[in-house]
């Protein structure tokens, strides 16, 4: 089983770590990117210059060794600072004993895995575009993106590690019977912005946080960079009043920042240039299933499950695959027929439910956080888990700082909402948040929600 040869389409994060994973086991590795090596050329991010990295992904990497190298490059965020519309500035913690989430170069930790890759002898192809695969012959079909030359490689076994709109993908939708697939886009898109830092190198406001600027219907949220900027993220509606349809004219761009952004605009890198260079990136969720096709092909990160970024998942649930699948073949000694139906089986719930559960945590962004009853909310739930963490964790903290299946929180988080909406209609709350009288009366609803 050793001397299986293994392809991966698609030298992204996920398909880079998980190449280091198989090597490590011994397998015959091989990469196969579209792209041109991203540590000799520039390639534009595209998307997300920074990342949250939180506990599912340390662990990935953990397992691989290079948990460190990363930390070091790495920017924690303890809480969110929000920033109203008249200025006011209020914070919430991520969890609890300044627990944070990470925000790390998405080019600097593909690159570390591209080299970790190559040191442990994973043999890499760049500017290889998969065409298509025929899962008859195990065999793959590239295009060269400089040469145009039409090459074809064979694997025992093929991952599709190429992403939201992954040409494996496609293929399993073209031959397989019963393929389930969905795709569905939020109203909103995206566009990334800069705020510049100070003259010294350092941070214009502060680094251990994630900013978010909620507006009900949209918002603006910053990362922070280990130059002293801050990648800047506009998530906008993209039709209707206001929208990035709606904004014509840099002049327009200017008022409605203004208007809506007041502190942020003498932050700005040249906005209005920016608005209208940086390309608007449209949001997209896609679940299908099955995820795997007998013992030839299986779908990994986002080729299997993209979803929206609110929960600062996507890369940690496609890296918590790689660990799951490790773990799988470790417990089934490599046997791939037991592995491969058994890692569907755990990770499309799990995959599923996070994909849910970021879509709603827009709605918490762009809108609640700004909102004193939810702050309150919060502040009871973390008050509840300090004194109680064997009764009650938080849905966030059950998502970021835990490894229990992201269906298992979600279906935890729906109950605990249900005791908290009790507890949030009783008289008086915010006097007596903290009293032995809230303290019992959570305590008995969860034993008549047991
Ligand atoms: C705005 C935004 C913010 C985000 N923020 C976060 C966050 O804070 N935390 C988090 O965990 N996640 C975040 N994500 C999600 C994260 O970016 C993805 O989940 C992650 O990149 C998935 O990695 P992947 O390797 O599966 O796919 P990708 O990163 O898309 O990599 C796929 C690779 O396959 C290659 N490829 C595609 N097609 C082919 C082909 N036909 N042949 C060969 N190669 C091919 C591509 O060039 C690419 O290199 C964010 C996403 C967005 C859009």
């Amino acid at each position: 089983m050793k001397n299986k040869n293994i392809a991966i389409i698609g030298a992204g994060l996920v398909g880079s770590l998980l190449a280091i994973y198989l090597r490590k086991r011994g397998y015959q590795v091989t990469l196969y990117e579209r792209r041109p090596d991203m540590r000799k050329v520039n390639i534009p991010a595209g998307r997300s210059i920074n990342l949250a990295l939180s506990d599912r992904g340390w662990k990935a990497l953990r397992g691989v060794g290079i948990e460190e190298a990363i930390r070091k490059i790495g920017i924690p965020m303890t809480h969110r600072t929000m920033h109203s519309m008249d200025g006011k500035i209020t914070t919430q913690p991520y969890g609890k004993d300044g627990q944070g989430i990470y925000a790390v170069s998405r080019g600097i930790l593909n690159c570390t895995l591209l080299d970790l890759a190559e040191q442990n002898g994973v043999k890499i192809f760049f500017d290889e575009r998969c065409t298509e695969v025929v899962l008859a012959k195990n065999e793959m079909h590239f295009e060269n993106q400089q040469t145009f030359e039409k090459s074809t490689a064979h694997a025992d076994f093929i991952f599709g590690a190429d992403g939201a709109f992954a040409a494996t993908r496609l293929q399993m939708q073209l031959s397989t019977a019963q393929f389930n697939y969905s795709q569905s886009y939020l109203e909103h898109g995206y566009k990334e912005l800069m705020f510049t830092a100070n003259a010294d190198g350092t941070h214009r406001i502060e680094k251990n946080a994630l900013h978010i600027w909620p507006r009900g219907g949209y918002m603006l949220i910053a990362l922070p960079n280990l130059d002293g900027t801050f990648t800047v993220t506009l998530f906008f509606p993209m039709k209707g009043n206001p929208s990035f349809e709606s904004l014509h004219s840099k002049a327009e761009v200017k008022k409605f920042f203004s208007d809506v952004f007041p502190d942020a605009v003498p932050l700005l890198h040249d906005l209005e240039e920016d608005f209208f260079n940086n390309p608007t990136g449209s949001l997209v969720t896609v679940k299908c299933m099955p995820w795997h096709v007998g013992n030839q092909l299986a779908l990994i990160g986002d080729a299997a499950h993209a979803i929206v970024p609110f929960y600062g998942q996507g890369m940690n649930c496609g890296f918590e695959d790689c660990t799951i699948l490790n773990d799988l073949l470790n417990e089934h000694h490599d046997d791939w027929e037991k592995v491969i139906p058994e890692y569907e089986r755990l990770r499309k719930p799990a995959a599923d439910a996070i994909g849910e559960l970021a879509v709603d945590n827009f709605i918490e962004m762009r809108d609640l956080v700004g909102q004193p009853e939810f702050l309150l909310r919060k502040k009871i739930e973390g008050w509840f888990y300090e004194k109680h963490p064997d009764k009650w964790m938080p849905l966030y903290s059950m998502v970021t700082f835990s490894h229990i299946p992201y269906n298992e929180a979600q279906a935890r988080g729906n109950r605990q909402n249900v005791i908290m909406d009790k507890i949030m209609a009783m008289p008086d709350i915010e006097k007596k948040w903290n009293s032995s009288e809230v303290e019992n009366a959570i305590l008995n609803l969860l034993k008549v929600n047991s």
